[in-house]
């Protein structure tokens, strides 16, 4: 592995950092070298390689000064004689209370089920204090797992589990697409090597058989979006990673053929309309099947991840799908909330996580209960499992759980709405309430204003635990009212 120094840092910087900047990365750094003095990784190296390298992941990433600063310092209260304070001392109260988040989330003593419960919801309750600290958690992570060959392979398998089952998912859930992708196929190799190698095998005869028409694909539409005039930033070729082709084997009966976007097409424009240009001409040149035209730029996902998908039957038939998308959508795609920093003008680093629905969730569920696996189950159910997203009658998007119904719908818009529901249209069609909800559904809900109380029945099919939590509570006070007013008739 390549030593690296603070130079290497400093190269990365745009011109956006100041001489001040630079001048305290360079004495954080010189901080650290003498902290970690004589202290080596597993894999034999100094060990201040590894903040160095943690901190040249957020400087690629853009980050701010303080997050730079607090990478290079972030394991210096936990494994050498200087404390936080001293931190604060020479480098201010942000930056220490960064490294601090960073230190909390810690490594754990629990064992299984406790453990993960627990590290998820010091993950998770980090991140809504300073969405940075969660950032500066994963270049941490991504640095361990390039390292984990010196590692013990017990301690290797749980580091690798616990990215695909902890890491990755919150990465997803933050729009970082590109870390998540790199974290979760540097975990799937240690977590599950046969699958890997699998995986791999498949990836590359694909590769081998398919690139010469995909090229072929490419030259044509470029030629096209000449003609047409049409500024393109980038167009070419996008692999799917081995993790989620591995997912996505499994769900479409190992068949690597079956899998649409394995090499999908990106396109890169200059603006937002230019992107339903392309698309038009993309359908021009090639038909596109049927149900397969995705507009996340109209209706961005829950985690702000915007472009136009659209699956076509290309040169002799091959079929492959196209992502067309502007540069500013790009950068959300690729880096999420950290777009944030990387793209300044997207604006203030005030980024309200707390507005973020799933986040909203995370927070009722984790006031509502205090047992670390009663709150794990829960999460699991709601949060990690795969979402779909469904439209609302005013086009707005809502982000459910898989295999979720109108009820869980009804009762994610408000209890009052859940409460009274009566019926539920989908698709302009009328159906029964415990009907599994798709991916792009339009889904209607009609209430009588006259109930008051939820049917029981509807616990036996509902997939989020709100509905459950709040069908049950409405019950409950339900037969409390009927209790009272029984009482109130014999007294
Ligand atoms: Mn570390």
């Amino acid at each position: 592995m390549q030593l690296i120094t603070v130079e290497d840092i400093i190269a990365k910087l745009g011109s956006e950092y100041s001489e001040e900047d630079k001048a305290l990365i360079i004495k954080a750094t010189e901080f650290a070298i003498i902290a970690h003095e004589g202290q080596k990784r597993s894999t034999g190296e100094d060990y201040v390689q590894h903040p160095l390298n943690v901190a040249l992941t957020l400087a690629e990433l853009r980050m701010d000064t303080a997050t730079i600063v607090a990478g290079i310092l972030h394991d210096v209260p936990e494994d050498t004689p200087y404390s936080i304070d001293d931190i604060k001392k020479d480098f201010g109260k942000e930056i220490a209370r960064l490294i601090d988040g960073v230190t909390k989330i810690g490594t754990l003593k629990y064992r299984g089920l406790e453990r993960y419960a627990e590290n998820l919801r010091r993950m998770l309750m980090a991140m809504i204090s300073d969405v940075r600290v969660i950032i500066i958690k994963f270049a941490d992570r991504l640095h361990n797992l390039k390292t984990l060959e010196g590692v013990r392979p017990d301690k290797r398998e749980r580091i690798a589990l616990e990215t695909l089952e902890i890491y990755a998912p919150i990465a997803n859930r933050l729009g970082i697409d590109q870390l998540r992708g790199e974290l979760e196929d540097l975990a799937f190799q240690y977590a599950y090597p046969k699958e890997y190698a699998w995986v791999r095998e498949l990836a590359q005869h694909k590769i081998l058989t398919d690139s010469k028409i995909i090229d072929h694909i490419k030259k044509r539409t470029q030629k096209e979006l000449v003609a047409e005039n049409i500024p393109v930033a980038y167009i070419g070729g996008r692999l799917k990673r081995y993790y989620s082709t591995y997912k996505k084997l499994l769900r479409k009966g190992k068949d690597i053929d079956k899998i649409y976007d394995f090499i999908a097409i990106r396109i890169i424009v200059k603006n937002p309309v230019d992107c339903y240009r392309v698309l038009g001409i993309v359908h021009k040149l090639w038909t596109p099947i049927r149900g397969r035209i995705k507009d996340y730029v109209a209706q961005p996902k829950p985690n702000g991840y915007q472009s136009l998908h659209t699956t076509v039957f290309g040169e002799k038939g091959k079929i492959v799908e196209f992502q067309i998308r502007d540069e500013t959508m790009h950068a959300l795609a690729e880096y999420g909330v950290a777009a944030h920093w990387f793209y300044k003008e997207l604006g203030s680093k005030n980024i309200d996580l707390e507005k973020m629905p799933w986040i909203k969730d995370l927070i009722s569920i984790q006031k509502s209960l205090k047992d670390n696996t009663a709150y794990l189950e829960k999460i699991k159910l709601d949060i990690f499992n795969e979402r779909i997203f469904v439209f609302t009658p005013n086009g707005d998007v809502i982000d459910l759980p898989k295999e979720a119904t109108p009820v869980d719908f009804a009762y994610h818009i408000h209890t009052d709405v859940g409460n009274q529901c009566v019926g539920a249209m989908v698709n302009d069609r009328i159906v029964s309430l415990d009907t599994i909800l798709k991916n792009g559904d339009l889904v209607e809900i009609t209430i009588n204003k006259h109930r008051t109380k939820p049917n029981e029945d509807w616990l036996s099919f509902v997939k989020t635990s709100i509905a459950k939590d709040k069908i049950k509570q409405s019950l409950k006070s339900d037969r409390k009212k009927l209790l009272t007013s029984l009482l109130k008739k014999s007294s």
